[in-house]
């Protein structure tokens, strides 16, 4: 891999401060082509019990520092991250096959989590309360949790960890994170750059390993680990929750989505088609976020279509590091063909493939960008996560009736309204049963505001305030006076 700076292409587990070799490897491959990018160390339980036991020697003097000195070092980091980016960038597009200009944009978007929370963990103040009792002063303060234990997926090989790591490190936390085993060599860049940073040692650990069960058993139940935090699908964070309740482990979830697109027929088409293909391709539609499924007034159904099939038929397919490229690979085989059986079983149940709809000759993992219509919600593909380019349109007429239909899954992660009409679009907004809902806009995660879901979506909240709350301790202290 060439890259300006070799000293990024890091193969081994990052731990107390040190470089490990694990006892075998696992291969890095790139979902484009198949080709062989670096052998990595393959960590075990006992390399993730060593990761929580530097974490926690490590804690006591990282929460002793003043958060003017560790935001010192996280502006350092985040610096470092930006100084390298066209290096990062290409490493996550070999390895994770997304474009490299959204690369380079998930790059910048991570970094920024670190310098968000740089700055806010300055302002981490407690409260005097007015006191019940004229002999006692009440007040509180907020202390770090402890050791924060993180998994994190492959879709942003980069930005999720920096999302929950940054935080965490700001609060005065140390952190051990198991990055995805397919993207790896993303998560330790970010350690290397973390360790030039002046991160001290044993304040960010990271073990990469095949066998995710043993090393989530050790993250979710060592005794001394003070809060879990995960992103990835419904099903495994529901597993991992009840690892973290033996222990009453703090826990924050972002999991998976079946986000509704709702198109009224006051919307403004050429923004909603805008949107629409940047929520629905974007990452060739590998993100929680991603619409799922797009609901069309009857009205504007047929012209909405139109412009999309135009909008899709324009994106160029290949290998993210060829600068024309708009949408690439998806991950494995697997998802390629999870996503072709959604479509055969839509088509079955008397769906219309308009667009797509089929393999690409470019590698085994390409499916081609994909628009369906005559779509239902009884339909697989209108309650799964699809989680790859594929485009299914239905119809409504009622108002009340498609609020019903967004709301109707146990899902509660993203939604999105377009519409013109600012009374509509408050109303909608407001009964959208959703952690986040976006109004004619596709795009709209930034480190300033909290991410995160209801329902079966997830617990807690990435970015923001709310983001920085997840990894503080309220402590209530009453004086005798
Ligand atoms: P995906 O496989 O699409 O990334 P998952 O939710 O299945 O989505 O996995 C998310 C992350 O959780 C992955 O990095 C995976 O290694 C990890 N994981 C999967 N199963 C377990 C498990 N039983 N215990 C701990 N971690 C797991």
């Amino acid at each position: 891999m060439q890259l300006a700076n070799p000293n990024l292409l890091k193969t081994q587990n990052y731990i107390n401060g040190e470089w490990r070799d694990g006892a075998s490897t696992l291969e890095v491959r790139d979902p484009a082509n198949g080709d062989l990018l670096a052998q990595v160390a393959d960590g075990s339980a006992a390399d993730t019990e060593a990761a929580v036991a530097a974490a926690s020697a490590a804690f006591p003097a990282w929460k002793s520092k003043t958060a003017g000195e560790r935001a010192a070092v996280l502006k350092r980091w985040y610096q470092l991250i930006m100084d390298n980016v066209d290096d990062l960038a290409r490493i996550l597009t070999l390895e994770q096959g997304k474009p490299l200009a959204e690369a380079k944009g998930e790059i910048a978007y991570g970094a920024s989590f670190i310098e968000w929370f740089a700055e806010e963990c300055r302002r981490a103040y407690g409260q005097t309360i007015p006191t019940h009792n004229p002999a006692m002063r009440l007040s509180t303060i907020r202390q770090p949790v402890g050791v924060v234990t993180c998994i994190t997926p492959w879709n942003f090989p980069n930005a999720m960890i920096t999302r929950k790591a940054a935080p965490a490190l700001a609060a005065g936390c140390t952190v051990v994170i198991k990055p995805a085993v397919e993207t790896p060599l993303s998560a330790l860049a970010l350690c290397q750059l973390a360790e030039e940073a002046g991160l001290p040692a044993g304040t960010i650990n990271m073990v990469v390993g095949s066998d995710a069960p043993a090393i989530g058993k050790v993250l979710t139940e060592d005794d001394r680990v003070a809060k879990f935090t995960f992103t990835g699908s419904t099903a495994v964070g529901k597993l991992l929750m009840a690892q973290c309740a033996s222990g009453v482990k703090k826990m924050s979830m972002e999991l998976g989505g079946n986000a509704p697109f709702i198109v009224f027929d006051d919307a403004d088409l050429d923004t909603a088609v805008a949107s629409c293909i940047a929520t629905k391709m974007r990452n060739a539609g590998q993100t929680c976020v991603s619409t799922n499924r797009i609901y069309v007034h009857e009205a504007v159904h047929d012209a909405f279509v139109a412009k999309l099939r135009t909008a899709i038929e324009a994106l160029q397919v290949g290998h993210g590091c060829d600068d024309s490229v708009s949408v690439g690979p998806l991950i494995h085989r697997r998802a390629a063909d999870r996503v072709q059986g959604l479509v055969q079983d839509a088509v079955e149940a008397g769906a219309s493939v308009e667009l797509g709809g089929e393999y690409l000759p470019h590698g085994e993992n390409y499916f081609a960008p994909t628009l369906i219509t005559g779509v239902n919600d009884g339909m697989r593909i209108a309650q799964e996560e699809i989680f790859g380019p594929l485009a299914p349109v239905q119809k409504f007429t009622d108002e009340d009736d498609v609020i019903r239909r967004a709301n109707a899954t146990p899902y509660g992660l993203a939604a999105y309204v377009m519409s013109e009409n600012i009374r509509r679009a408050n109303r909608v907004v407001e009964a959208l049963e959703y952690g986040m809902v976006a109004c004619n806009t596709g795009v709209f995660s930034t480190a300033v505001a909290p991410f995160g879901g209801c329902k079966e979506s997830g617990i807690g909240r990435e970015g923001g305030v709310e983001g920085m709350a997840e990894f503080y301790e309220t402590k209530y202290c009453c004086f005798g006076a």
